[in-house]
């Protein structure tokens, strides 16, 4: 039997993918600074604690493990990651843990090491025009991501190949682009847009005004948790390390993210559009690099995942009335 880590096993893609695993018959365990929010760890052994902590490490690594997947980070959405005001924190804390998970799966023979990279390391520049963003895994430099969040991802990329080079480890990198779906944070201030919609869809009033950060015309695109679940697995599984794109090509303006939610809930409404973060102007997934290596990518039409993340949180926003 596989004996599987996952770093991050109490968030929102760590929950899913130790679900996953289990299903696949590995025996996993998990460990995280917090429990899951939404339902039991599906983990064999789940260790709670702080991956900033060497110690912790070390508790948590006196196994050799076959894989080890590291989805740790101190993150959030727009709300959370382009205000400035949590830069310091989320540089230190997500350095912090990389550089001890590494440490440690090197330490203790770790057989393949999957690292959660972002579509945040690409450079402003290539994404000012929302039509033609420009997200292919080689344009990351020169170097220019727009958030410190984005920094410490291209670091830590670094940092992982370099213990490739150095030290032998297989690792596997990929930049996620957006990922959303049902059991992700809705309401806590580090939801991301299609989850913050479906939230304020689910609490509108038909015919209501809906505000949206920004012009709306920002374009992005969206990927559902079972197909990020997928890549996932298909790459750490794979012989090709990385980095490489897993995400959507399917782009839609925020405003058009929101005319789907308003779709799916059969509800109308003005859409008002007020100051807030909004990041790039476009970005999307570049998946012909993705297409090459694994001879996969990502199918699912975005509207299918948005029906189910709604269903999910109009029924959370509905217990939280009662
Ligand atoms: P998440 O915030 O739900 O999960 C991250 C988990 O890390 C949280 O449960 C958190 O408690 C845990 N954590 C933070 N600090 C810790 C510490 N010091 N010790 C132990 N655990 C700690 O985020 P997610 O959406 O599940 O993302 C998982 C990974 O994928 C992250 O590395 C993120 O940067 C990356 N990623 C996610 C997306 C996305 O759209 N969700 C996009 C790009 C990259």
């Amino acid at each position: 039997m596989k004996r599987i880590l996952v770093c991050g096993a109490g968030g929102f893609i760590g929950s899913h993918l130790v679900r996953q695993l289990k299903n696949d018959g590995a025996w996993v365990r998990g460990v995280d600074i917090k429990n899951p929010e939404f339902e039991e760890s599906a983990a064999d052994d789940f260790i709670r604690g702080d991956l900033r902590d060497p110690s912790l490490c070390a508790r948590v690594f006196d196994l050799r493990c076959d894989e080890v997947y590291q989805l740790a980070a101190d993150m959030g959405g727009a709300g959370y990651v382009f205000t400035g005001e949590h830069d310091a924190d989320i540089m230190h804390n997500s350095a912090l843990i990389n550089l001890n998970v590494l440490e440690a799966c090197s330490r203790s023979g770790a057989g393949r090491v999957f690292y959660a990279s972002s579509a945040c390391v690409y450079p402003r520049h290539n994404q000012n025009n929302p039509d033609n963003p420009q997200c292919a895994e080689d344009s990351v430099y020169p170097a220019e991501p727009d958030s410190e969040y984005g920094w410490e991802k291209l670091f830590s990329e670094r940092l992982y190949l370099a213990f490739a080079r150095n030290y032998g480890l297989k690792v596997r990198i990929a930049r996620y682009h957006n990922i959303f779906g049902p059991r992700g944070a809705w309401k806590c201030g580090r939801e991301k847009a299609p989850a913050a919609l479906c939230r304020k869809v689910a609490l509108l009033p038909d015919g209501g005004t809906l505000e949206i950060w920004g012009t709306g015309e920002q374009t992005r695109s969206f990927l559902y948790i079972d197909e990020c679940l997928e890549g996932t697995l298909r790459l750490m599984r794979s012989d090709f390390s990385g980095p490489v794109n897993i995400g959507s090509e399917e782009m839609v303006s925020i405003d058009r993210l929101a005319g789907m939610i308003l779709n799916i809930a059969g509800k109308t409404a003005l859409l008002r559009h007020v100051p807030g973060p909004e990041g790039v102007r476009g970005r999307t997934s570049d998946n012909r690099l993705l297409r090459e290596k694994l001879g996969w990518a990502p199918v699912r039409p975005l509207a299918e995942g948005l029906a189910l993340t709604y269903a999910w949180i109009r029924e959370q926003a509905e217990r939280d009335k009662i």
